[in-house]
């Protein structure tokens, strides 16, 4: 199976930017038809984007992170049904550590987007301190403790991105994240079916680029990649899908 490379703008691109880069895609259409690509734009950007990507029906566009509430007395949040997307991310460390997001938080924001999305992403993985004290795994257990019992035919990501790798330049070696991964796929094991278990993708973040990808794409048990800076720029989104495998 071909990895999916999802795009997390973050911040860096405004309204402007991001349908300029969707142009560049669609002046290079042949490169993206078989490709799985998922992009999130900022919040103000989603609607252009998701009208400048309707003549490539196979790029899925999504939000960054959404409300716990539906709807309600929130002031600048956004409620995962303030636009109909396909996917939404959870529980970006950005969140976690920035807005102090916790698991009972990011637990109500997964509930949410489970039930009205197609995809979910998310995201899990320790800081620095937790990996030089060797609480790696607790953290995963923890993280993942929130995770429903059933998934309702929906599809679910889970993105191991250490904190330390992320906009930080290191990526995770490839035995590292092989066994974090050998480790999340043993915990969901014991929590679902093999039909539930095929709904579940696993997916690395942390620094990715053009020169590493090649590399990281053959790591075991990896179906794709969350990736963050590097894909905010049209020259390394291009090169770092001609890579991936
Ligand atoms: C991310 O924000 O999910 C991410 C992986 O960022 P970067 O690729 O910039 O490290």
């Amino acid at each position: 199976m071909s990895k999916i490379f999802a795009a997390n703008w973050k911040m860096y691109l405004n309204e402007e930017e991001s349908i300029d880069f969707i142009s560049k895609m669609s002046s290079n259409k042949d490169l993206f038809a078989d490709k799985k690509v998922m992009i999130f734009p900022s919040h103000t950007a989603l609607s252009s984007v998701k009208n400048a990507l309707q003549i490539m029906p196979n790029i899925k566009v999504g939000m960054q992170d959404c409300d716990m509430k539906l709807s309600g007395a929130v002031t600048g949040s956004n409620s995962i049904s303030s636009i109909p997307v396909d996917s939404c991310i959870v529980g970006h460390s950005e969140r976690r550590i920035i807005f102090k997001e916790d698991e009972k938080v990011v637990k109500k924001k997964l509930e949410n987007s489970l039930q009205a999305v197609e995809t979910t992403i998310l995201c899990i993985g320790e800081t620095l301190d937790e990996k030089n004290q060797d609480k790696t795994f607790e953290v995963v257990d923890k993280q993942l403790s929130i995770l429903p019992s059933a998934l309702n035919g929906k599809k679910l990501i889970i993105a191991y991105e250490p904190v330390w790798a992320i906009g930080t330049g290191l990526v995770a070696s490839n035995d590292y994240i092989a066994e974090v991964l050998s480790y999340i796929n043993n915990a969901i094991k014991s929590l679902y079916s093999d039909e539930v278990l095929s709904e579940i993708n696993l997916f690395y973040g942390g620094s990715v680029d053009e020169s590493s990808v090649e590399s990281l794409s053959t790591i075991p048990l990896l179906d794709g990649f969350l990736i963050g800076s590097a894909s905010a720029d049209f020259k390394k989104f291009e090169n770092i899908l001609k890579k991936m495998r």
